[in-house]
Protein backbone atom coordinates (compact mmCIF):
# COMPACT_ATOMS: atom_id res chain seq x y z
CA UNK A 1 0.00 0.00 0.00
CA UNK A 2 1.62 3.62 -1.28
CA UNK A 3 2.24 5.36 2.03
CA UNK A 4 -0.26 8.48 1.67
CA UNK A 5 -3.01 9.02 -0.93
CA UNK A 6 -3.05 11.41 -4.19
CA UNK A 7 -5.32 11.92 -6.76
CA UNK A 8 -3.24 10.37 -9.58
CA UNK A 9 -2.92 7.35 -6.97
CA UNK A 10 -6.25 7.06 -6.99
CA UNK A 11 -7.32 8.03 -10.70
CA UNK A 12 -4.45 4.76 -11.50
CA UNK A 13 -6.20 2.75 -9.21
CA UNK A 14 -9.37 3.62 -10.84
CA UNK A 15 -8.30 2.73 -14.39
CA UNK A 16 -7.07 -0.19 -13.29
CA UNK A 17 -9.89 -1.86 -11.26
CA UNK A 18 -11.66 -4.79 -12.78
CA UNK A 19 -14.77 -5.52 -10.25
CA UNK A 20 -15.36 -9.03 -9.53
CA UNK A 21 -19.05 -10.50 -10.10
CA UNK A 22 -19.70 -14.06 -9.30
CA UNK A 23 -20.20 -16.02 -6.09
CA UNK A 24 -17.33 -18.61 -5.13
CA UNK A 25 -18.26 -22.18 -3.93
CA UNK A 26 -15.57 -24.44 -3.85
CA UNK A 27 -12.28 -22.74 -5.00
CA UNK A 28 -14.30 -21.72 -7.75
CA UNK A 29 -16.05 -18.47 -9.50
CA UNK A 30 -19.19 -19.05 -10.94
CA UNK A 31 -22.72 -17.27 -11.98
CA UNK A 32 -25.89 -18.81 -10.14
CA UNK A 33 -27.37 -21.87 -11.43
CA UNK A 34 -29.90 -19.93 -12.73
CA UNK A 35 -28.04 -17.56 -14.01
CA UNK A 36 -29.76 -14.18 -11.98
CA UNK A 37 -27.96 -11.13 -11.48
CA UNK A 38 -29.10 -7.94 -9.68
CA UNK A 39 -27.23 -4.71 -10.15
CA UNK A 40 -24.91 -3.18 -8.47
CA UNK A 41 -25.10 0.36 -8.50
CA UNK A 42 -22.69 3.04 -7.04
CA UNK A 43 -24.16 5.73 -5.01
CA UNK A 44 -21.14 8.09 -5.64
CA UNK A 45 -23.32 8.85 -8.97
CA UNK A 46 -26.14 6.43 -9.14
CA UNK A 47 -24.49 4.56 -12.20
CA UNK A 48 -24.51 0.43 -12.62
CA UNK A 49 -20.98 -0.65 -11.66
CA UNK A 50 -21.57 -4.08 -12.36
CA UNK A 51 -24.50 -7.14 -12.69
CA UNK A 52 -23.58 -9.44 -10.20
CA UNK A 53 -24.75 -12.88 -9.55
CA UNK A 54 -27.45 -13.29 -6.88
CA UNK A 55 -27.60 -16.20 -5.52
CA UNK A 56 -30.63 -18.30 -4.84
CA UNK A 57 -31.90 -20.70 -2.52
CA UNK A 58 -30.07 -23.97 -5.10
CA UNK A 59 -26.80 -22.05 -4.55
CA UNK A 60 -26.99 -21.65 -0.88
CA UNK A 61 -27.87 -25.64 -0.80
CA UNK A 62 -24.71 -26.18 -2.85
CA UNK A 63 -22.23 -23.90 -0.96
CA UNK A 64 -23.92 -25.35 2.21
CA UNK A 65 -22.80 -28.77 0.94
CA UNK A 66 -19.25 -27.93 -0.02
CA UNK A 67 -19.12 -26.11 3.35
CA UNK A 68 -19.85 -29.30 5.15
CA UNK A 69 -18.16 -31.50 3.21
CA UNK A 70 -14.75 -29.99 3.94
CA UNK A 71 -15.63 -29.47 7.79
CA UNK A 72 -16.28 -32.91 7.71
CA UNK A 73 -13.11 -33.81 5.69
CA UNK A 74 -10.93 -32.31 8.78
CA UNK A 75 -8.47 -30.98 5.57
CA UNK A 76 -8.95 -27.74 7.55
CA UNK A 77 -10.92 -28.25 10.73
CA UNK A 78 -8.21 -30.71 11.60
CA UNK A 79 -5.48 -29.58 10.38
CA UNK A 80 -2.79 -27.71 12.93
CA UNK A 81 -3.48 -24.48 14.67
CA UNK A 82 0.07 -23.07 13.35
CA UNK A 83 -0.95 -24.62 10.32
CA UNK A 84 -3.94 -22.26 10.39
CA UNK A 85 -2.21 -19.12 11.70
CA UNK A 86 0.25 -19.82 8.54
CA UNK A 87 -2.37 -19.44 6.09
CA UNK A 88 -4.34 -16.36 8.03
CA UNK A 89 -1.19 -14.26 8.17
CA UNK A 90 -0.48 -15.27 4.36
CA UNK A 91 -4.27 -14.13 3.75
CA UNK A 92 -3.45 -10.61 6.32
CA UNK A 93 -0.41 -9.85 4.25
CA UNK A 94 -2.18 -10.24 0.91
CA UNK A 95 -4.85 -7.74 2.05
CA UNK A 96 -2.05 -5.38 2.41
CA UNK A 97 -0.64 -5.99 -0.67
CA UNK A 98 -3.88 -5.30 -2.76
CA UNK A 99 -5.11 -2.41 0.30
CA UNK A 100 -5.20 0.36 -2.22
CA UNK A 101 -7.68 -1.74 -4.61
CA UNK A 102 -9.74 -3.38 -2.04
CA UNK A 103 -10.26 0.67 -0.21
CA UNK A 104 -11.22 1.80 -4.19
CA UNK A 105 -13.75 -1.23 -4.58
CA UNK A 106 -15.84 -0.62 -1.46
CA UNK A 107 -16.02 3.62 -2.24
CA UNK A 108 -16.94 2.72 -5.55
CA UNK A 109 -19.63 0.40 -4.03
CA UNK A 110 -20.79 1.91 -1.20
CA UNK A 111 -20.06 5.97 -1.56
CA UNK A 112 -17.69 6.24 1.49
CA UNK A 113 -14.80 8.47 1.16
CA UNK A 114 -11.84 6.68 -0.19
CA UNK A 115 -9.63 8.57 2.98
CA UNK A 116 -12.15 6.15 5.50
CA UNK A 117 -11.53 3.49 3.20
CA UNK A 118 -8.02 3.27 2.87
CA UNK A 119 -6.66 4.95 6.10
CA UNK A 120 -8.97 3.37 8.26
CA UNK A 121 -11.22 0.57 7.18
CA UNK A 122 -8.50 -1.48 5.06
CA UNK A 123 -5.54 -1.14 7.64
CA UNK A 124 -8.55 -1.94 10.43
CA UNK A 125 -9.61 -5.18 8.63
CA UNK A 126 -5.44 -6.26 8.33
CA UNK A 127 -5.52 -5.96 12.32
CA UNK A 128 -7.84 -7.46 13.01
CA UNK A 129 -7.10 -10.57 10.65
CA UNK A 130 -3.59 -10.66 11.67
CA UNK A 131 -4.57 -10.91 16.00
CA UNK A 132 -6.89 -13.73 15.26
CA UNK A 133 -3.92 -15.44 13.00
CA UNK A 134 -1.54 -14.75 16.09
CA UNK A 135 -3.81 -15.91 18.65
CA UNK A 136 -4.91 -19.07 17.26
CA UNK A 137 -1.76 -21.19 18.47
CA UNK A 138 -2.06 -19.45 22.06
CA UNK A 139 -5.26 -20.69 22.73
CA UNK A 140 -5.04 -23.66 25.66
CA UNK A 141 -7.81 -26.06 26.82
CA UNK A 142 -8.54 -26.66 30.56
CA UNK A 143 -9.06 -30.05 33.10
CA UNK A 144 -11.56 -29.68 35.16
CA UNK A 145 -10.76 -29.72 39.12
CA UNK A 146 -12.47 -33.33 39.53
CA UNK A 147 -11.76 -35.98 41.65
CA UNK A 148 -8.66 -37.99 41.43
CA UNK A 149 -9.73 -40.87 40.11
CA UNK A 150 -11.18 -39.34 36.92
CA UNK A 151 -10.14 -36.83 34.38
CA UNK A 152 -12.82 -34.18 32.80
CA UNK A 153 -11.19 -32.66 29.50
CA UNK A 154 -12.77 -29.36 28.65
CA UNK A 155 -11.78 -28.83 25.30
CA UNK A 156 -12.56 -26.14 22.50
CA UNK A 157 -13.92 -27.34 18.88
CA UNK A 158 -15.13 -25.61 16.02
CA UNK A 159 -18.89 -25.67 15.54
CA UNK A 160 -18.76 -26.36 12.18
CA UNK A 161 -20.73 -24.96 8.97
CA UNK A 162 -20.38 -20.84 9.85
CA UNK A 163 -22.55 -18.26 7.80
CA UNK A 164 -21.83 -14.37 8.07
CA UNK A 165 -24.44 -11.81 6.89
CA UNK A 166 -22.81 -8.61 6.95
CA UNK A 167 -24.30 -4.80 6.26
CA UNK A 168 -23.13 -2.32 3.89
CA UNK A 169 -21.59 0.18 6.12
CA UNK A 170 -17.86 -1.63 6.40
CA UNK A 171 -17.60 -3.81 3.85
CA UNK A 172 -14.66 -4.97 4.37
CA UNK A 173 -14.14 -4.56 8.00
CA UNK A 174 -17.32 -5.68 9.12
CA UNK A 175 -16.17 -9.67 7.13
CA UNK A 176 -12.99 -9.40 8.27
CA UNK A 177 -14.40 -9.08 11.97
CA UNK A 178 -16.26 -12.57 11.28
CA UNK A 179 -13.87 -13.81 8.90
CA UNK A 180 -10.74 -13.91 10.90
CA UNK A 181 -11.91 -15.78 13.83
CA UNK A 182 -14.79 -17.88 12.47
CA UNK A 183 -11.65 -19.28 9.90
CA UNK A 184 -8.92 -19.37 12.46
CA UNK A 185 -10.77 -21.51 14.71
CA UNK A 186 -11.63 -24.24 11.79
CA UNK A 187 -14.50 -23.58 10.63
CA UNK A 188 -16.50 -23.62 7.15
CA UNK A 189 -17.01 -20.08 6.46
CA UNK A 190 -20.32 -19.10 3.62
CA UNK A 191 -20.18 -14.65 3.71
CA UNK A 192 -23.42 -13.01 2.49
CA UNK A 193 -22.33 -9.83 1.59
CA UNK A 194 -25.08 -6.88 1.74
CA UNK A 195 -26.61 -6.28 -2.02
CA UNK A 196 -24.82 -3.03 -1.90
CA UNK A 197 -21.53 -3.72 -1.37
CA UNK A 198 -20.88 -7.02 -2.76
CA UNK A 199 -17.64 -6.90 -4.61
CA UNK A 200 -14.24 -6.87 -1.66
CA UNK A 201 -16.01 -9.65 0.07
CA UNK A 202 -16.12 -11.52 -3.65
CA UNK A 203 -12.46 -10.24 -3.89
CA UNK A 204 -11.40 -11.51 -0.35
CA UNK A 205 -12.18 -15.04 -1.59
CA UNK A 206 -9.49 -14.96 -4.33
CA UNK A 207 -6.67 -14.00 -1.37
CA UNK A 208 -8.08 -16.59 1.11
CA UNK A 209 -7.65 -18.97 -2.06
CA UNK A 210 -3.88 -17.62 -3.06
CA UNK A 211 -2.90 -17.81 0.66
CA UNK A 212 -3.55 -21.34 0.99
CA UNK A 213 -7.16 -21.59 2.47
CA UNK A 214 -8.34 -25.55 0.88
CA UNK A 215 -11.08 -25.07 -1.34
CA UNK A 216 -14.37 -25.31 -0.11
CA UNK A 217 -13.51 -23.88 3.24
CA UNK A 218 -14.65 -20.67 2.32
CA UNK A 219 -17.48 -19.65 -0.43
CA UNK A 220 -18.99 -16.45 -0.99
CA UNK A 221 -22.78 -15.66 -1.96
CA UNK A 222 -23.68 -12.32 -3.06
CA UNK A 223 -27.74 -11.53 -3.02
CA UNK A 224 -30.30 -10.37 -0.84
CA UNK A 225 -31.57 -10.63 2.57
CA UNK A 226 -35.03 -12.02 2.07
CA UNK A 227 -34.39 -14.76 -0.96
CA UNK A 228 -29.83 -15.01 -0.31
CA UNK A 229 -30.04 -14.05 3.51
CA UNK A 230 -33.13 -15.68 4.62
CA UNK A 231 -32.58 -19.41 3.05
CA UNK A 232 -29.03 -19.58 4.62
CA UNK A 233 -30.26 -18.66 8.42
CA UNK A 234 -33.19 -21.04 7.51
CA UNK A 235 -30.67 -23.83 6.33
CA UNK A 236 -30.67 -26.91 8.92
CA UNK A 237 -27.10 -28.16 8.23
CA UNK A 238 -25.79 -24.23 8.79
CA UNK A 239 -24.75 -24.52 12.82
CA UNK A 240 -24.06 -20.82 13.07
CA UNK A 241 -25.13 -17.23 11.73
CA UNK A 242 -23.04 -14.52 12.57
CA UNK A 243 -24.87 -11.49 12.07
CA UNK A 244 -25.03 -7.59 12.17
CA UNK A 245 -27.41 -5.27 10.60
CA UNK A 246 -30.48 -4.01 11.95
CA UNK A 247 -32.47 -5.28 14.65
CA UNK A 248 -35.19 -6.56 12.56
CA UNK A 249 -33.76 -8.49 10.76
CA UNK A 250 -31.68 -9.91 13.47
CA UNK A 251 -34.85 -10.92 15.01
CA UNK A 252 -35.90 -12.48 12.15
CA UNK A 253 -32.83 -14.58 12.42
CA UNK A 254 -33.10 -15.99 15.61
CA UNK A 255 -36.47 -16.86 14.34
CA UNK A 256 -35.37 -18.65 11.56
CA UNK A 257 -33.04 -20.72 13.85
CA UNK A 258 -35.76 -21.63 15.63
CA UNK A 259 -37.98 -22.49 13.11
CA UNK A 260 -34.96 -24.68 11.74
CA UNK A 261 -32.28 -26.20 13.36
CA UNK A 262 -31.34 -24.33 16.26
CA UNK A 263 -28.44 -22.64 15.15
CA UNK A 264 -26.65 -20.63 16.86
CA UNK A 265 -27.08 -17.32 16.42
CA UNK A 266 -24.67 -13.64 17.34
CA UNK A 267 -26.22 -10.80 16.45
CA UNK A 268 -24.82 -6.80 16.59
CA UNK A 269 -27.77 -4.88 16.05
CA UNK A 270 -27.15 -1.29 16.15
CA UNK A 271 -27.92 1.13 18.48
CA UNK A 272 -29.17 4.86 19.51
CA UNK A 273 -26.27 5.39 21.84
CA UNK A 274 -26.14 8.28 24.12
CA UNK A 275 -23.40 11.12 24.21
CA UNK A 276 -24.29 12.37 27.80
CA UNK A 277 -22.36 15.84 28.35
CA UNK A 278 -22.50 16.81 31.88
CA UNK A 279 -21.54 20.82 32.60
CA UNK A 280 -18.74 19.90 34.99
CA UNK A 281 -16.51 18.31 31.53
CA UNK A 282 -13.32 19.75 30.28
CA UNK A 283 -12.36 21.33 27.43
CA UNK A 284 -15.84 21.61 25.55
CA UNK A 285 -14.61 22.51 22.02
CA UNK A 286 -12.74 19.00 22.03
CA UNK A 287 -15.57 17.93 22.96
CA UNK A 288 -17.82 19.11 20.78
CA UNK A 289 -15.11 17.75 17.88
CA UNK A 290 -15.32 14.25 19.11
CA UNK A 291 -19.15 14.03 19.63
CA UNK A 292 -19.80 16.11 15.67
CA UNK A 293 -17.49 13.21 14.47
CA UNK A 294 -18.63 10.28 16.51
CA UNK A 295 -21.92 11.40 14.65
CA UNK A 296 -21.24 12.77 11.24
CA UNK A 297 -18.39 10.27 10.78
CA UNK A 298 -19.03 7.74 8.15
CA UNK A 299 -22.35 9.67 7.41
CA UNK A 300 -23.90 8.65 10.33
CA UNK A 301 -24.18 5.11 8.88
CA UNK A 302 -22.19 3.78 12.25
CA UNK A 303 -23.59 0.98 14.81
CA UNK A 304 -21.95 2.75 17.24
CA UNK A 305 -22.94 6.62 16.39
CA UNK A 306 -23.78 8.83 19.02
CA UNK A 307 -26.61 9.93 17.48
CA UNK A 308 -28.56 11.17 21.19
CA UNK A 309 -26.14 14.45 22.24
CA UNK A 310 -27.55 14.45 25.96
CA UNK A 311 -26.60 17.47 27.40
CA UNK A 312 -27.14 19.29 30.94
CA UNK A 313 -28.98 22.40 30.55
CA UNK A 314 -26.56 25.04 31.55
CA UNK A 315 -24.62 24.57 28.67
CA UNK A 316 -27.13 23.19 26.12
CA UNK A 317 -27.33 26.16 24.19
CA UNK A 318 -22.96 26.87 23.38
CA UNK A 319 -22.86 23.23 23.15
CA UNK A 320 -25.41 23.04 20.49
CA UNK A 321 -24.20 26.22 18.58
CA UNK A 322 -20.48 24.86 18.49
CA UNK A 323 -21.75 21.77 17.21
CA UNK A 324 -23.84 23.40 14.54
CA UNK A 325 -20.72 25.27 14.08
CA UNK A 326 -18.11 22.28 13.56
CA UNK A 327 -21.03 20.32 11.43
CA UNK A 328 -19.99 22.66 8.69
CA UNK A 329 -17.03 21.38 8.38
CA UNK A 330 -18.40 18.07 7.74
CA UNK A 331 -20.28 18.78 4.36
CA UNK A 332 -20.18 16.14 2.47
CA UNK A 333 -18.41 15.84 -0.79
CA UNK A 334 -16.61 13.72 -3.65
CA UNK A 335 -15.55 10.12 -2.13
CA UNK A 336 -12.76 10.04 -4.22
CA UNK A 337 -11.17 13.66 -2.91
CA UNK A 338 -9.35 12.50 0.16
CA UNK A 339 -9.97 15.67 1.82
CA UNK A 340 -13.97 14.95 1.77
CA UNK A 341 -15.25 14.10 5.70
CA UNK A 342 -18.43 13.05 4.15
CA UNK A 343 -19.38 10.35 1.23
CA UNK A 344 -22.27 9.65 -0.49
CA UNK A 345 -25.26 7.56 1.47
CA UNK A 346 -25.27 4.45 0.32
CA UNK A 347 -28.54 4.09 -1.83
CA UNK A 348 -31.73 6.00 -2.28
CA UNK A 349 -33.87 4.15 -0.16
CA UNK A 350 -31.12 4.68 2.74
CA UNK A 351 -31.34 8.36 1.64
CA UNK A 352 -34.89 8.62 1.55
CA UNK A 353 -35.29 6.79 5.02
CA UNK A 354 -33.46 9.37 6.61
CA UNK A 355 -34.87 12.30 4.79
CA UNK A 356 -37.83 10.66 6.03
CA UNK A 357 -36.65 10.73 9.34
CA UNK A 358 -36.12 14.54 9.76
CA UNK A 359 -39.38 15.40 8.07
CA UNK A 360 -41.18 12.98 10.91
CA UNK A 361 -39.04 14.64 13.44
CA UNK A 362 -39.75 18.50 12.15
CA UNK A 363 -43.72 17.34 12.71
CA UNK A 364 -43.24 15.93 16.00
CA UNK A 365 -41.75 19.79 16.91
CA UNK A 366 -38.07 19.07 17.28
CA UNK A 367 -36.50 22.11 15.77
CA UNK A 368 -33.95 21.83 13.15
CA UNK A 369 -30.90 23.39 14.07
CA UNK A 370 -28.72 22.66 10.99
CA UNK A 371 -29.23 20.54 7.62
CA UNK A 372 -32.08 18.73 6.93
CA UNK A 373 -31.09 18.99 2.99
CA UNK A 374 -30.53 16.14 0.35
CA UNK A 375 -26.97 17.79 -1.17
CA UNK A 376 -25.75 17.30 -4.29
CA UNK A 377 -28.29 16.19 -6.46
CA UNK A 378 -26.29 16.78 -9.50
CA UNK A 379 -23.91 14.05 -9.36
CA UNK A 380 -26.53 11.60 -9.48
CA UNK A 381 -25.52 9.75 -6.36
CA UNK A 382 -26.92 10.37 -2.77
CA UNK A 383 -25.94 12.98 -0.14
CA UNK A 384 -26.95 14.30 2.86
CA UNK A 385 -26.24 17.42 4.75
CA UNK A 386 -25.25 16.82 8.39
CA UNK A 387 -28.38 17.38 10.48
CA UNK A 388 -28.84 18.67 14.39
CA UNK A 389 -31.93 18.62 16.05
CA UNK A 390 -33.08 20.85 18.97
CA UNK A 391 -35.93 20.57 21.63
CA UNK A 392 -35.83 17.00 21.15
CA UNK A 393 -38.14 14.86 23.95
CA UNK A 394 -36.69 11.47 24.07
CA UNK A 395 -40.13 9.93 22.85
CA UNK A 396 -39.82 11.22 19.31
CA UNK A 397 -38.93 9.04 16.85
CA UNK A 398 -36.31 10.50 15.81
CA UNK A 399 -34.59 9.63 19.24
CA UNK A 400 -35.69 6.39 19.32
CA UNK A 401 -35.23 4.99 16.14
CA UNK A 402 -31.73 4.01 14.21
CA UNK A 403 -31.53 6.66 12.14
CA UNK A 404 -27.70 5.40 10.39
CA UNK A 405 -27.78 8.83 8.85
CA UNK A 406 -25.60 11.94 9.50
CA UNK A 407 -29.03 13.01 11.75
CA UNK A 408 -28.08 14.31 15.85
CA UNK A 409 -31.01 14.96 18.03
CA UNK A 410 -30.20 17.04 21.36
CA UNK A 411 -32.02 16.48 24.42
CA UNK A 412 -31.60 18.94 27.77
CA UNK A 413 -31.59 17.21 31.38
CA UNK A 414 -31.52 18.85 35.02
CA UNK A 415 -29.82 16.07 36.92
CA UNK A 416 -27.51 12.94 36.63
CA UNK A 417 -30.06 10.67 37.47
CA UNK A 418 -32.44 12.49 34.90
CA UNK A 419 -29.76 11.88 32.56
CA UNK A 420 -29.57 8.25 33.38
CA UNK A 421 -32.51 7.96 33.15
CA UNK A 422 -33.05 9.17 29.28
CA UNK A 423 -29.74 7.43 28.75
CA UNK A 424 -31.10 4.20 29.15
CA UNK A 425 -35.28 4.93 27.98
CA UNK A 426 -34.42 2.80 24.59
CA UNK A 427 -34.51 -0.51 23.60
CA UNK A 428 -30.91 -0.28 22.27
CA UNK A 429 -27.74 -0.92 24.59
CA UNK A 430 -24.83 -0.90 22.25
CA UNK A 431 -22.42 2.25 23.47
CA UNK A 432 -22.63 5.14 25.33
CA UNK A 433 -20.59 8.05 26.63
CA UNK A 434 -20.61 10.09 29.71
CA UNK A 435 -18.51 13.27 29.84
CA UNK A 436 -17.33 14.72 33.26
CA UNK A 437 -14.51 16.07 35.67
CA UNK A 438 -16.24 14.28 38.62
CA UNK A 439 -14.80 10.51 38.65
CA UNK A 440 -17.55 9.18 41.23
CA UNK A 441 -20.25 10.70 38.28
CA UNK A 442 -18.52 9.12 35.53
CA UNK A 443 -17.76 5.42 37.25
CA UNK A 444 -21.41 5.45 38.22
CA UNK A 445 -22.81 6.35 35.64
CA UNK A 446 -20.66 3.93 33.52
CA UNK A 447 -21.57 1.29 35.69
CA UNK A 448 -25.64 1.98 35.56
CA UNK A 449 -25.99 2.86 31.84
CA UNK A 450 -27.28 -0.39 30.18
CA UNK A 451 -24.77 -0.57 27.22
CA UNK A 452 -21.91 -2.73 25.91
CA UNK A 453 -19.40 -0.49 25.87
CA UNK A 454 -18.92 2.85 27.80
CA UNK A 455 -16.86 6.01 26.66
CA UNK A 456 -15.80 8.47 29.42
CA UNK A 457 -14.38 11.16 28.53
CA UNK A 458 -13.85 9.93 24.90
CA UNK A 459 -15.92 8.89 22.51
CA UNK A 460 -13.28 7.57 19.55
CA UNK A 461 -10.92 4.72 21.71
CA UNK A 462 -11.75 1.18 19.71
CA UNK A 463 -8.53 -1.62 19.91
CA UNK A 464 -9.44 -4.55 18.33
CA UNK A 465 -8.64 -6.42 21.76
CA UNK A 466 -11.94 -4.86 23.29
CA UNK A 467 -14.88 -7.03 22.71
CA UNK A 468 -17.73 -4.83 21.26
CA UNK A 469 -21.13 -5.91 20.93
CA UNK A 470 -24.71 -4.53 22.60
CA UNK A 471 -26.86 -4.98 25.70
CA UNK A 472 -30.91 -5.61 25.10
CA UNK A 473 -31.50 -5.50 21.79
CA UNK A 474 -28.65 -4.69 20.08
CA UNK A 475 -27.67 -7.72 20.29
CA UNK A 476 -26.19 -11.06 21.43
CA UNK A 477 -22.83 -12.14 21.59
CA UNK A 478 -19.38 -10.19 20.98
CA UNK A 479 -17.03 -8.81 18.25
CA UNK A 480 -13.53 -8.16 18.67
CA UNK A 481 -10.57 -9.40 21.16
CA UNK A 482 -10.79 -13.18 22.17
CA UNK A 483 -14.41 -13.51 23.57
CA UNK A 484 -15.33 -13.14 19.79
CA UNK A 485 -13.98 -17.02 19.82
CA UNK A 486 -17.09 -18.00 21.98
CA UNK A 487 -19.28 -17.37 18.87
CA UNK A 488 -17.16 -19.61 16.42
CA UNK A 489 -16.54 -22.35 19.21
CA UNK A 490 -18.31 -25.29 21.02
CA UNK A 491 -17.18 -26.43 24.38
CA UNK A 492 -16.70 -30.48 24.76
CA UNK A 493 -16.31 -32.15 28.03
CA UNK A 494 -14.71 -35.01 27.68
CA UNK A 495 -14.90 -37.56 31.32
CA UNK A 496 -11.96 -39.95 31.61
CA UNK A 497 -11.71 -42.53 34.25
CA UNK A 498 -8.78 -43.49 35.93
CA UNK A 499 -8.74 -46.81 37.74
CA UNK A 500 -5.87 -46.47 40.05
CA UNK A 501 -4.66 -50.20 40.90
P1 LIG B 1 -29.44 -2.35 6.95
O1 LIG B 1 -30.73 -1.81 7.47
O2 LIG B 1 -28.23 -1.81 7.58
O3 LIG B 1 -29.38 -2.48 5.46
P2 LIG B 1 -30.17 -5.07 7.21
O4 LIG B 1 -30.37 -5.70 8.53
O5 LIG B 1 -31.33 -4.87 6.33
O6 LIG B 1 -29.35 -3.78 7.52
O7 LIG B 1 -29.08 -5.90 6.39
C1 LIG B 1 -27.92 -6.45 6.94
C2 LIG B 1 -27.64 -7.76 6.25
O8 LIG B 1 -28.74 -8.64 6.47
C3 LIG B 1 -27.50 -7.67 4.73
O9 LIG B 1 -26.50 -8.56 4.30
C4 LIG B 1 -28.87 -8.10 4.23
O10 LIG B 1 -28.85 -8.64 2.94
C5 LIG B 1 -29.22 -9.17 5.25
N1 LIG B 1 -30.66 -9.44 5.37
C6 LIG B 1 -31.70 -8.58 5.18
N2 LIG B 1 -32.88 -9.21 5.36
C7 LIG B 1 -32.59 -10.51 5.67
C8 LIG B 1 -33.36 -11.67 5.96
N3 LIG B 1 -34.69 -11.64 5.97
N4 LIG B 1 -32.71 -12.81 6.24
C9 LIG B 1 -31.35 -12.88 6.26
N5 LIG B 1 -30.57 -11.83 5.96
C10 LIG B 1 -31.15 -10.65 5.68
Amino acid sequence: MPEALTKEIIEKAKKNLSCPSQLFIDGKYSNSITEKTFDNISPIDGKLINKVTFSQPEDVNKAVAVARKTFESGVWSRSAPAHRKKVILKFAELLKKNGLELAVLDTLDVGKTINDTYTADVPGSIKNVRWYGEIIDKVYDDIAPTPYNSLALITKEPIGVVVAIVPWNYPLMMAAWKVGPALVTGNSLILKPAEQSPLTAIRMAELLAEAGLPEGVFNVLPGDGPITGKALALHNDVDCVAFTGSGEVGKKILGYSGQSNMKRVQLECGGKSPNVIFADCENLDTIVKVSAKAIFGNQGEVCTAASRLIVQDSIKEEFVEKVVKESKKMMPGDPWDPSSFMGAIVDKTQLDKIHGYVEQGKNEGAKVATGGNIMLKNTGGYYYEPTVFDNVKNNMKIAQEEIFGPVLSSITFKSAEEALKIANDTSYGLAAAVWTRDINKAHLMAKRIKAGSIFVNNYDEADLTVPAGGFKQSGIGRDNSYHALDTYLQLKSTWIKLADK
